[in-house]
C-alpha cells in the first residue's frame, strides 16, 4: 500500500471529500483547517446535488440579468461599488465567457465530471458517513410562463450531455394540481426526480467523523500562514501557532482561503468571492420536494417539520460576511411567491438576524468553472478550488478524481477542462 503523505488545506466539503478518497487509495492524510471543519461555505448552503441543474454561470444572457440586478434591491445578483471599480476586468472577461460555445464546452466539462456523481455519493453513504437526506427531487417552478417553458426546453436539450431530463412540463392549474406546495402564481413547473438535497452540516461533520476513524488526522484551528519550497517542490507547511507539517503532496482547498495560500507561493489565480444568503426559515405548508423558484434564483429546501432552508442571491461586495437586511427581505418575499399561502417567515422571527442567516462565501473564476490542477511550476502542489454554485454537487466527483491525481501524479482527461 502507497503510504504518501499528503497535507490537505480547508475543511470544507472539498477538502474533506479530496481526504476520503486520498485515504482510500492509501495515502497518510492530515486535514489542515483554521476553524471548524464545515463552517466554511460548505457549511452554509442549500444542500442541492445536482448534476441536472449543473451550467457554468457565465451563460448566454447573464450578463443583462446582472446589469438589470444593478438597479433593483432585491435582485438575484448584486454589483456593489466601491468593489465594483476593481471587478470590472474580471467582469469582462466573464461577460467574454458567456458565448453559447464557451458555455456548451462547460457544460460537457461538467457534464463529463458530473457523469458518477451520483453513485460516488452512494460509496460515501454506504462506507458509513451518514449525512442527512432532507429531500428527493428539484421542484422547478416559474412565475412567467414562458420562462418556465424555456427553460424547461433548454434542460431537456441538455440530455444530450447525459444530464436529466426533467419529468414533463406542467402548465398553470395542472402544476398546482400535482404540487399543492405551490401558489397561484406559479404558471410552469417540472421535476428533476434524481437530484435531492443533503443537509451541508451534517455531511461535513459525518466525513469528518468517518474520516477520522479511519486514521486521517482533522487538526481544527490550524490556520496555514507559510508554505516552505525547494526548488520545483514545496515541502513543508507552517501554522500560525508555530507548528509544521512535511508532506510528499499538498492539496490546496481552502475555499475563499485559497488565493491568499497561492500568493504565499508566488502565484496568482483570478478567483471573487460570490457572497450567498444562507436563511433558515419555516412554514405552515407541508412538502418533501425542493423547489427552485426559477424567476426569483433562490433554492427553497424543506427539512421537516416545517422548516426550510433558503440559498440565494450571489453579491460581489468584497470578501467579508456582512449581512444586509434588504437582501434578507428580497429572498424571503421571494419565496413567498412561489410556496402556497405565502406562509414563510425566518426561523428565529423575534431573534438576531445572525440566528437565521449565515453568508457563505462561494469562490468563482470568470470561466464558471472550478480550477483542479497542480499549481503550474510546483510538481507537489495541487489545487481544488473555485467550484462557485456547485461544490456540494461536485465535491464527491472532484475529490475522487484530485485523490487520482495526486496519487498517479498523472491528470486524468476528465479534470483537463479545469486547467489552473
Ligand atoms: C447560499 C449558497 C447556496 C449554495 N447552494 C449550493 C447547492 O445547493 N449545491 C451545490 O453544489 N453548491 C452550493 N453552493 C456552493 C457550495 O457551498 C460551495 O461551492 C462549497 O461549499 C465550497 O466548498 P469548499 O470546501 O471549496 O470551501 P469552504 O467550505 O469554504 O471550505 C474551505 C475551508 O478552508 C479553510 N481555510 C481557508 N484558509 C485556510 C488556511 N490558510 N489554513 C487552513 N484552513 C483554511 C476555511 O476555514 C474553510 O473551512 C452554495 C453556496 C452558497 C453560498
Amino acid at each position: 500500500m502507497d503510504e504518501r503523505e499528503v497535507v490537505v488545506i480547508g475543511g470544507g466539503v472539498v477538502g474533506l471529500m479530496s481526504a476520503f478518497f486520498l485515504r482510500q487509495r492509501g495515502s497518510q492524510v492530515t486535514v489542515l483547517e483554521a476553524g471548524k471543519i464545515g463552517d466554511g461555505c460548505s457549511g452554509y448552503n442549500a444542500g442541492w446535488i445536482t448534476p441536472s441543474l449543473s451550467t457554468p454561470l457565465p451563460a448566454p444572457g447573464s450578463v443583462s440579468v446582472a446589469l438589470r440586478s444593478l438597479l433593483k434591491p432585491a435582485a438575484p445578483v448584486v454589483l456593489g461599488s466601491p468593489h465594483l471599480v476593481r471587478l470590472v476586468p474580471w467582469l469582462l472577461r466573464f461577460a467574454a465567457n458567456t458565448n453559447p460555445r464557451t458555455f456548451r464546452a462547460g457544460i460537457a466539462a461538467l457534464a463529463q465530471l458530473n457523469r458518477r456523481t451520483f453513485e460516488l455519493f452512494e460509496e460515501v453513504r454506504s462506507s458509513g458517513v451518514s449525512y442527512r437526506v432532507d429531500s428527493q427531487g428539484i421542484l422547478c417552478a416559474f412565475l412567467d410562463r414562458q420562462l418556465g417553458e424555456g427553460a424547461h426546453r433548454s434542460s431537456t436539450a441538455l440530455s444530450e450531455f447525459g444530464m436529466g431530463p426533467p419529468r414533463g412540463l406542467l402548465l398553470g392549474p395542472e402544476a398546482r394540481e400535482r404540487y399543492p406546495q405551490l401558489s397561484e402564481r406559479v404558471q410552469a413547473a417540472y421535476l428533476f426526480p434524481k437530484d435531492f438535497a443533503v443537509d451541508p452540516r451534517s455531511l461535513t461533520s459525518s466525513l469528518g467523523e468517518r474520516l477520522r476513524a479511519r486514521g486521517v488526522s482533522i487538526i481544527e484551528d490550524a490556520r496555514v500562514t507559510g508554505i516552505s519550497r525547494r526548488g520545483g517542490d514545496a515541502d513543508e507547511v507552517h501554522l500560525a501557532d508555530g507548528s509544521s507539517y512535511r508532506f510528499d503532496s499538498l492539496l490546496l482547498a481552502a475555499g475563499s482561503g485559497t488565493a491568499p495560500l497561492l500568493k504565499l507561493l508566488g502565484k496568482r489565480a483570478r478567483i471573487e468571492v460570490a457572497k450567498g444568503y444562507y436563511i433558515t426559515a419555516r412554514t405552515g405548508v407541508d412538502f418533501s420536494t425542493s423547489v427552485s423558484c426559477g424567476d426569483r434564483k433562490v433554492a427553497c429546501i424543506p427539512t421537516g417539520g416545517g422548516g426550510l432552508r433558503l440559498g440565494g442571491i450571489v453579491e460581489f461586495t468584497g470578501d467579508n460576511s456582512r449581512i444586509s437586511r434588504r437582501r434578507v427581505r428580497g429572498v424571503l418575499d421571494a419565496v413567498r411567491e412561489y410556496v402556497r399561502d405565502g406562509d414563510v417567515e425566518l426561523s428565529h422571527p423575534e431573534g438576531a438576524l445572525e440566528d437565521s442567516v449565515h453568508i457563505g462565501k462561494r469562490t468563482l473564476r470568470d470561466s464558471g468553472l472550478p480550477i483542479l490542477d497542480r499549481v503550474p511550476g510546483l510538481s507537489n502542489v495541487y489545487i481544488s478550488s473555485a467550484h462557485a454554485m456547485l461544490g456540494m454537487t461536485l465535491s464527491a466527483a472532484s475529490g475522487y478524481e484530485m485523490a487520482r491525481f495526486i496519487d498517479t501524479r498523472r491528470k486524468p482527461e476528465t479534470l483537463i477542462p479545469f486547467t489552473f
